[in-house]
């Protein structure tokens, strides 16, 4: 099954002012991705995507992948994986080099399930799950004076929808960031979880101050408490708080989780299938994860591409640990404003309430929306 072409595509969505939302790390003005579409000879269409800002994923798949991956068998995706990281490992060993990695890999993944008529999650060994149980991912700020009130209201909307979990945005100073968490749970009320993310805005003090002024409030994690190479921080934050630490979104290869599962870093690792090197290296740094007996909650952003790819390795994931009632992995489901993600599949995942159905339809199982992908392309 040779490779006959690889195109790119850089789509792109300017958000309305009313839909600008923002995190610790600034006001997300626009949605955007990198999307692969690799054809081979006997006429086989995969489909992946890259995570972070698209144009330099396209160059790098463009000019540097590409024409490694033209005339190569599709269905070597560990041949193509080496290849592709050792040849250019001197200069990417993280960042935009292995998040276009991940989006071929993820490309011929798709591809090889469509060859053998099979979803993916059965190649990757079969489903512990048909269905996940996702949290809501929302609950950022808004430019607006009163955000308390206003994350109480989109926290109250996420509950009458069926979520029982959702994930708060913190990292805007400690005052604030409690006032917030205090009305989001008086909101919700103390049965359905509720995690918050910092997107690594504290030093390890600050996250602890911050962790114990809320321990009070329940939390099912704190994500992203200090910077992805702070490792240190993640250990001495896990080690003196009482809420669950996790983190990962930011991390790349085998080589970059090998050190937070060693060290048990965090409590929930959460690789992105689109920037941690694709199901290849995702299904690697799984077992890395089992080795250390930590929990995957794989991180999700972007198109329905990655959506659709992250419901295959989630529904691949063996329970940690297992038990005759063991904690299933909880799925993430951005709430936020995508049209990429909301309308380039013509068959989006079945939900209801806070289960999605993992697709079961040959490769990613997704059928691509060509006019979508021509009217977001930049
Ligand atoms: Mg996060």
């Amino acid at each position: 099954m040779k490779i006959r072409e690889v195109r790119t595509w850089v789509l792109r969505h300017e958000l309305p002012e009313i839909d600008v939302f923002g995190s610790s790390k600034g006001w997300h003005t626009v949605r955007q991705a990198l999307v692969v579409e690799i054809l081979t000879e006997d006429g086989l269409t995969g489909f992946g995507e890259a995570y972070g800002p698209p144009s330099v994923n396209r160059t790098l798949i463009d000019e540097m992948y590409a024409p490694r991956l033209v005339g190569k068998n599709a269905l070597e995706h560990a041949v193509i994986w080496e290849d592709l990281y050792s040849t250019f490992r001197d200069y990417g060993r993280k960042g935009w080099p292995v998040a276009a990695i991940s989006a071929i890999d993820i490309a011929l993944w798709d591809l090889k399930g469509k060859a053998l008529r099979q979803p993916v999650f059965r190649l990757l060994g079969g489903p512990f799950r048909t269905q996940v149980r996702a949290y809501a991912t929302g609950l950022y700020r808004h430019r607006i004076a009163d955000n308390a009130t206003a994350l109480a209201r989109e926290a109250e909307a996420y509950t009458a929808e069926g979520f029982r979990a959702m994930k708060m945005k913190v990292g805007f100073g400690l005052d604030e960031d409690v006032r917030n968490i205090r009305a989001v749970r008086a909101a919700i009320g103390d049965d359905r979880l509720l995690a918050i993310d910092a997107n690594h805005a504290y030093d390890a003090g600050q996250a602890i101050r911050l962790g114990r002024k809320v321990e009070a409030y329940d939390l099912a994690w704190f994500e992203e408490p200090v910077v992805p190479e702070d490792v240190d921080g993640y250990c001495q934050v896990k080690a003196t708080l009482r809420i669950p630490i996790s983190g990962g979104e930011t991390e790349y290869a085998r080589w970059g989780f090998r050190e937070l599962c060693a060290r048990r870093a965090v409590d929930i690792l959460q690789p992105d299938i689109c920037g941690c090197g694709g199901f290849t290296e995702a299904w690697r740094i799984a077992a890395l994860a089992s080795a250390s007996s930590m929990t995957v909650y794989p991180h999700v952003w972007g198109t329905a591409v990655g959506l659709f790819a992250s419901l295959h390795l989630t529904a691949a994931l063996p329970p940690n640990p297992p038990a005759m009632l063991a904690a299933e992995p909880l799925f993430e489901l951005d709430r936020t404003p995508n049209p990429l993600r909301d309308q380039l599949a013509l068959n989006p995942p079945k939900r209801a309430g806070d289960v999605l159905d993992v697709p079961t339809g040959p490769g990613l199982g997704l059928e691509i929306d060509r006019a979508v992908l021509e009217r977001y392309r930049a």
